[in-house]
């Protein structure tokens, strides 16, 4: 394991190391198979069995209600932009966007090609919160409700109330997937790629309220359409297989650790132990973040004051590579430093940074 450096990449990231070693030991022969999982017909046998295993675990780590399908897609979180307003459309006309970040924002625009969609409320740049919900514009006409549960390029992390109506709310939760417990209700679409928290890119799992299919525009590429894709068991074309298999075995890791609230507990003291260190370093490293909506995914701050030096924080990353650490420079749109701590960042992994950030803030 001494090759392996410590990676608080934000994605593609960190896979645990047992998945990895599980994945090496299978790769020449699956299941006695003679051929790996990757070689295999996904009509085969063998793979509709790894298939539904999948949804299952995925159903019972999360708790899934009955009256959700679980779909395989393709497209990335990105492809779920515009998969969204051209399944949900029907009727409506508009749809609501809470815009908090990055992500939310690039979902609004891409959405905004196939329905007309109405922000809740005015961007507060830079973000660094969400204003109270009894002050947005939202109402009981929209298609439905847009947020992104985590903010993976500002560190924001964040649910909403339930719509005052029966409006359905849309959750992207590409970058806190099985961090913490997630609550359905008041739902219509839950989406997420896999290539934070749940194994490798190419496949993105898409949870769809049964009563909500089959409103879908013409003009839906079939790929696209979770009707489709519902009437085929998510084999309308060829899933990503090899991406399926890794999800798979991440899940059955989640379900060793002790489950999603076993692994919330641990994300919640990585987190803390960040988080204190930024708040007791006298301004020394800054988090902008509303404290009520910090990330214990995504910890962005920055170094030496509320703008970063930079001389600073180039200094700080180096110590990092040094010291085994990757992958901690900040989105090149925000700049500073963020660190990933995904589910399969561990604890030890985690108070290596703490120890880095101590050290350096005392060497100021
Ligand atoms: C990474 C990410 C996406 C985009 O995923 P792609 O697979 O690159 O399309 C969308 N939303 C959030 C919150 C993300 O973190």
């Amino acid at each position: 394991m001494s090759v392996r450096k410590i990676n608080f990449g934000a994605g593609p990231a960190k896979i645990p190391e047992e998945v990895l070693l599980k994945v090496q030991d299978e790769t020449l022969n699956y299941e006695n198979l003679g051929v790996s999982v990757l070689e295999i017909s996904h009509r085969s046998k063998e793979f509709a069995v790894l298939l539904n295993e999948t949804k299952q675990l995925l159903r019972e780590l999360m708790k899934v209600p009955d009256n959700f399908e679980i779909l395989f897609m393709q497209g990335g979180g990105s492809g779920q932009f515009a998969a969204i307003p051209l399944n949900l459309k029907g009727e409506h006309s508009y749809a609501d966007y809470i815009v908090t970040g990055a992500w939310s924002q690039k979902a609004a625009a891409e959405a905004s090609k196939f329905i007309e969609v109405k922000k809740v409320f005015t961007p507060a740049k830079p973000y660094v919160t969400v204003p109270d919900q009894d002050s947005w514009s939202h109402d009981e006409n929209a298609a439905y409700l847009y947020y992104c549960a985590n903010e993976t390029v500002h560190g924001i992390e964040f649910t909403p109330r339930a719509p005052p109506t029966n409006v359905p709310l849309v959750a992207d939760i590409s970058s806190n997937f099985l961090a913490r417990p997630f609550d359905f209700t008041n739902h219509g679409v839950v989406f997420g790629g896999t290539q934070k928290n749940l194994g490798a890119a190419g496949l993105t799992v898409v949870f769809v309220r049964k009563d909500l299919i089959g409103k879908e525009q013409a003009v839906t590429p079939a790929v696209f359409s979770y009707k489709e894709m519902i009437a085929n068991n998510s084999l309308y074309n060829t899933p990503p297989c090899g991406s399926i298999y890794i999800t798979n075995l991440v899940l059955k890791w989640i379900k060793n650790k002790g489950g999603v609230d076993a692994i919330y507990e641990m994300n919640l003291k990585k987190a803390k132990l960040i988080y204190d260190i930024i708040d007791n370093s006298d301004g020394f490293f800054h988090c902008g973040v509303d404290k009520r909506f910090r990330s214990i995914m995504n910890i962005c701050f920055r170094i030496g004051g509320p703008q970063g030096d930079e001389s600073l924080e180039e200094k700080f990353l180096k110590g990092s590579l040094e010291r085994n650490m990757i992958s901690l420079k900040g989105h090149r749109s925000v700049g500073g430093i963020r660190a990933s701590l995904y589910n399969a960042v561990n604890l030890e992994e985690t108070q290596k940074l703490a120890e880095w950030m101590n050290e350096f803030e005392t060497q100021k």
